[in-house]
């Protein structure tokens, strides 16, 4: 199987951040990794290959390296959450008809027309009754089937659509579930719905997480395939090249981690988060059970780095006013180095120098991506992780299309250089 094509079978596999993070974890499971609880004491051995879930939606994976202080550790981060819509609770509306809408909240920042007229589906966690209160039982949900639609205006309704058409959250970006009988049959459906596809007591569904997802899958487009379109390429296909990296890489004797957070989209501030110490905490206690000290934590910290992995801009031929003059990276020319002169982004040229090397030893070209200086752009994980830990690092990640939209485009060829560009980050 290709890199690309192993990428679309992950995306299918990961409609929401919940579903992702499973994905990552049955991967590593076949791997051999096995998890750590974040509760238990830990014991670590050299060359032991773990991981640890924070929330069902963030998960930090390692491979311990052979001593805790011995050459740092090879960091790779990205994240698990894509913008789109949260269902709100209390969400049925019954509308003429007895037509069910969804009451829903946008997560993050979608281009909200591209969410119009295709299929969706729910997706996300259940938390069920446990023996604890304090502990309830979390699974995952996920409806497989189309279940809803967002249906637009018809333009004989609004003729200047075309011209510009501002948009409602609250009011034009409603999802419509289906039919039903009467206002009685439609509360607490979507609990019911959850409750059935669990296949437990309704009253034993204490609460959820769904949010709406695109049920098309990726596919490839182009002349030969040489593009993959789907949802949610920001950032689950940085995520599915740092975890098949860290599989296939034999590493150095230094500690390899996949980082992937939650949150992203909405400003990293969760305990799953980059804003979090989540990830400071994890490299002590690491650096701890693999038998070091306090001063061991500090040496492995000052000679560590991190590839802050995210989805940057490629030159989108229609809007080539929209780029920087000089670093506009295309679609297919390699992974993209971010650089920002007011620290949006945690590269610098010691950081940008040291990627740029790694991918000459593999053999990949490296882009280079900055604003034009009349647009604002955005931000990412890595100047949020470096105010927890002063790691040094550099924020890149593959060009893509449309960014944020309900299906992103990229290049097949640049997944592949950059599975190669990490494998060789964490071989060095
Ligand atoms: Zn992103």
């Amino acid at each position: 199987m290709t890199h690309v094509s192993d990428l679309q079978a992950f995306l299918d596999a990961s409609p929401v951040n919940f579903l992702a993070v499973e994905e990552t974890r049955r991967r590593l499971d076949a791997a051999g990794f096995s998890e750590l609880r974040a509760v238990d004491a830990w014991t670590i051995r050299p060359g032991d290959r773990r991981y640890v879930r924070v929330n069902g939606s963030a998960i930090f994976a390692f491979v311990a390296g052979d001593a805790p202080a011995h050459k740092g550790v090879r960091i790779i981060a990205a994240h698990s959450d894509s913008p789109g819509f949260r269902v709100k609770p209390a969400c049925e509306i019954v509308c003429d008809g007895g037509i069910v809408k969804l009451n829903t909240e946008v997560y993050g920042g979608p281009i909200l027309y591209t969410w119009f007229d295709r299929p969706l589906s729910l997706a996300g966690r259940a938390i069920l009754r446990g023996a604890d209160p304090l502990h309830p039982v979390q699974r995952p949900v996920w409806f497989r089937r189309p279940l809803l639609v967002i249906p637009h205006l018809a333009i004989h309704f609004n003729r200047a659509v075309n011209e510009g058409n501002a948009l409602s959250r609250q009011k034009d970006m409603l999802p419509v579930l289906g039919r039903v009988a009467d206002k009685d049959a439609a509360r607490g459906l979507v609990r019911r719905m959850v409750a059935e596809e669990l296949g437990v007591a309704e009253a034993d569904v204490l609460d959820y997480d769904l949010s709406l997802y695109t049920v098309e899958g990726a596919s490839l487009v182009g002349l030969d395939g040489e593009f993959i379109t789907s949802g949610r390429l920001d950032d689950l296909s940085m995520v599915h090249a740092a975890l098949t990296a860290l599989l296939e890489s034999h590493g150095s004797g230094a500690t390899r981690i996949m980082a992937i957070f939650d949150n992203e989209e909405t400003g990293s501030g969760t305990k799953q988060g980059a804003a979090s110490p989540v990830l400071a905490d994890l490299l002590r206690r690491l650096c701890a059970a693999l038998g070091g000290s306090e001063e061991d934590y500090y040496r492995c910290v000052a000679d560590s780095f991190m590839v802050s992995a995210d989805n940057a801009h490629g030159v989108h031929p229609n809007y080539m006013e929209k780029y920087d003059p000089t670093s506009h990276p295309v679609l297919g020319g390699g992974p993209v180095v971010k650089i920002n002169a007011n620290c949006k982004y945690m590269t610098d040229a010691d950081s940008a120098a040291v990627f740029a090397s790694v991918c000459e030893r593999a053999g990949v070209p490296v882009q280079y991506f900055v604003n034009h200086s009349d647009v604002a752009g955005g931000s990412t994980l890595g100047n949020i992780l470096t105010s927890q830990l002063p790691l040094r690092g550099v924020d890149m990640g593959a060009p893509v299309w449309a960014m944020h939209s309900a299906r992103e485009t990229a290049s097949a060829a640049d997944h592949d250089y950059t599975i190669r560009a990490f494998t060789e980050f964490f071989n060095c």
